[in-house]
Parts: C-alpha cells; structure tokens; sequence
C-alpha cells in the first residue's frame, strides 16, 4: 500500500495531475501524510522559493449581511456588537502598515451595505497612494463592483468556494447560491484579478471525495492563492454541537494543493494555527504554505471579529507578533518576502 501512496505523491509531483479517485485516497490515509507533507514542501521550495510573504490584515467591519451557518458573524447572531470603521480610519490603519514594512494589505470585512462601491474605491484609491498591492476580501458583488475596485486599484480578491458541494453549499448558506459564488469567481477572474479561493475542511457530512471535487475546482478555475482551514464551531451559531475539522485533514488537504497547483500562494491559516497555537503555523509552512497574514486591526475591536472561537494571539500587539513571526521563519531556515509577493500562477498567466 505505501508504495502505492508513493506512486501516487510521484505522479502528482511529475504531473501535477491527479484523478478524483487518487485524490480521494490521499486524503484518506494518514499514513501517507509524511511523505506527502515532504512532497509538498519539497515542490514549494522548488516552485515559490523559500520566501514567506507576510499580508498586513484589516477587519474593517464585522457587520454582515449574510448567514452562514459556522460563522460567528453570521445576521442571526443578535449577540454580537458590531463595529465597523469609517473610511479614514480604514486607510490610517492602511498607512501604518505600510509604515510597519507590508508590501500588501487586505481589507477583509462581512458583507456591510454601509462600504458602497464608491465607499470602497475611494479606500482603495488612497491606500494605493502607497506602494503596496491591495486584496479585498468582502463576500459577493455584482461584476460592476468587482469592476469598481479594479478601476480602484485594487490588486487580489478573496472569496472561498467553502465547499463544492452544491446540497452541503445550500445547506450551509442559507440564501446563497454554489451558482453565484462560482460567477462572482469567475467574473474576478476576467478583470484581472489575482483570485483567491478555498474550502473549509470538516462541515458537517464534507467528505473526502467532496474535498477531492474542490481541489479539482482550484485547478480548474486556475486559484492563484488558495486558503484552507479546518472548520471551527462557533456557540452562537447552528453548528455549535458539531465536531469541528481536523488538522491532519486540513495538512493534507494544503499538502495536496501545493502539489496540484505548485505556483499558487498558500497561506498558512489563522484556523490551523487555532487548533494548534504551538505548531499550527510552523506545521502549515513545513507542508507547502507560503504566506501568513498577520491582524494589524486594533486590539479591541479584534475581540469582536469572531468568526470562530479562540483565535490566537488576539491580545498581542501587531508587531510583537509580527516579530515573533520573523524568527519562526527564520529559524526554518526561510526568508521573510521583501516584495508583494504577486502569486507565480498569476504571473505565468499574464506572460502567456
Ligand atoms: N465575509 C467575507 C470575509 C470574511 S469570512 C467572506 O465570507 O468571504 C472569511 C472566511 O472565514 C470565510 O471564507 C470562512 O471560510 C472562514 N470562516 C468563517 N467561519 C469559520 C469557522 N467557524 N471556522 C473556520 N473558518 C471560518
Ligand atoms: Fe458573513 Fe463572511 Fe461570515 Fe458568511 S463567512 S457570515 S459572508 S462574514
């Protein structure tokens, strides 16, 4: 059996080809993750270099219109008290990290009707007075949107599939359609944008071959980053009683992706490093990540952007954590992105 695991990881890696099946069956055997967490880290070494790029992280609001149903910011939680800061205020935070030495910062928030497109563009405008490359990560827009930012100046979106699963995408978000997320990636795509989607490993009733299908919609839509993490269960959402992912999962899954698709940023997510506070980040950059964001929002209101339970290091101040950072790449024996880290998959795309 193990070399038949080993076959497989050498298909992958000659190839970057794998059918649903064989993609299926890695998932599936813990007892193949070593060698595959080698692969990984062996074809990111190879294929991105051993730079990690560091993303200076805003949440700007934590108001939403949406309900998903594992997310901590979901509409139905009457809970929560919201905050969101007001366009000056988003751009200062901006300025001061690119004063820290962020070559890019991301501007993540639920979906607020307050941050019109014209709200967002003049945002988007002033922070790229600087030289900094600009990702947005705020939900579903129409194209015009999407089209609105780009003109803005803004550089890379966000928006994870979650799953691919067309029942369990229903189910998970009530109101929402697989169709439509599908188009606004699409549409991203088609302005230019570098696109980053993912999935969250470990929803309720996701199977392995539901994560195969995923991971063969990245490579299909042609992701240039791709963000995975496992799913944690927040209390005052309709997932509370449920089993959250687990991280072996979540490593292969990340372990997998980078062999499939060598030139595309990973991150290693703030998820993993939940469920691991020691290791989590450092296990995620020895299995083929390539990017870590870090909060730069201010320390009270990051309390209050709960998207799940637990996330690490919300008391520090931005750039202790930032430094302890450093050294852990570091001493991995990896260097710290002086550029903006423009993903290698999207370069390769332009040049063609
Ligand atoms: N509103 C935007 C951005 C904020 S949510 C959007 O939805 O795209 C960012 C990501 O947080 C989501 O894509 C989701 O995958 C993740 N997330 C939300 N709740 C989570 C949970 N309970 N456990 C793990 N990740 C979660
Ligand atoms: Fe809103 Fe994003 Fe949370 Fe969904 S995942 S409820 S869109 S913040």
């Amino acid at each position: 059996m193990k070399q038949t695991y080993q076959e497989l990881i050498t298909k992958a890696v000659n190839t970057q080809q794998l059918t649903y099946e064989e993609i299926t069956m890695l998932l599936g055997a813990g007892d193949a993750q070593q060698m595959l967490v080698r692969a990984a880290d062996e074809v990111r070494r190879k294929a991105v270099g051993d730079d990690v790029h560091l993303r200076g992280l805003i949440e700007f609001s934590n108001r939403c219109r949406q309900n998903c149903c594992y997310c901590g910011l979901r509409r139905d939680n009457r809970g929560l008290e919201r905050y969101y800061l007001k366009e000056d205020d988003v751009i200062d935070l901006a300025q001061e990290a690119v004063r820290c030495g962020y070559r890019t910062v991301v501007l993540q928030s639920g979906e607020d009707a307050y941050f019109t497109a014209d709200r967002m563009a003049y945002i988007i405008r002033k922070i790229k007075e600087n030289d900094v490359a600009v990702t947005l990560s705020i939900g579903e827009k129409s194209r015009e949107e999407y089209r609105t930012y780009r003109e803005a100046g803004a550089n890379r979106y966000l928006l994870r599939i979650e799953t691919t699963n067309e029942k369990l995408y229903a189910k998970m978000h009530p109101g929402q359609e697989l169709a439509n997320r599908k188009r606004c990636l699409y549409d991203l795509k088609e302005l230019g944008y570098e696109v980053g989607t993912g999935s969250l490993i470990g929803l309720p009733t996701q199977t392995d071959e539901m994560i195969a299908k995923d991971i063969l919609f990245f490579k299909e839509l042609g992701a240039d980053m791709i963000g995975l993490g496992p799913f944690i269960p927040h209390d005052d959402t309709p997932l509370r009683a449920e089993a959250g992912g687990d991280f072996d999962k979540s490593l292969r899954v990340l372990a997998l992706v980078r062999l499939l698709l060598p030139y595309t940023n990973i991150p290693a997510t703030t998820a993993m490093e939940t469920l691991r506070p020691k290791e989590g980040r450092r296990l995620a950059l020895g299995a083929g990540a390539n990017v870590v964001m870090l909060n730069v929002t201010s320390r009270d209101r990051r309390g209050l952007y709960q998207l799940y339970p637990g996330k690490p290091r919300a008391k520090d101040e931005p750039m202790e954590d930032r430094l302890r950072l450093e050294e852990e790449i570091r001493a991995m024996g990896r260097t710290i992105g002086m550029t903006q880290g423009v993903s290698k998959a999207w370069q390769q795309e332009i040049n063609e």
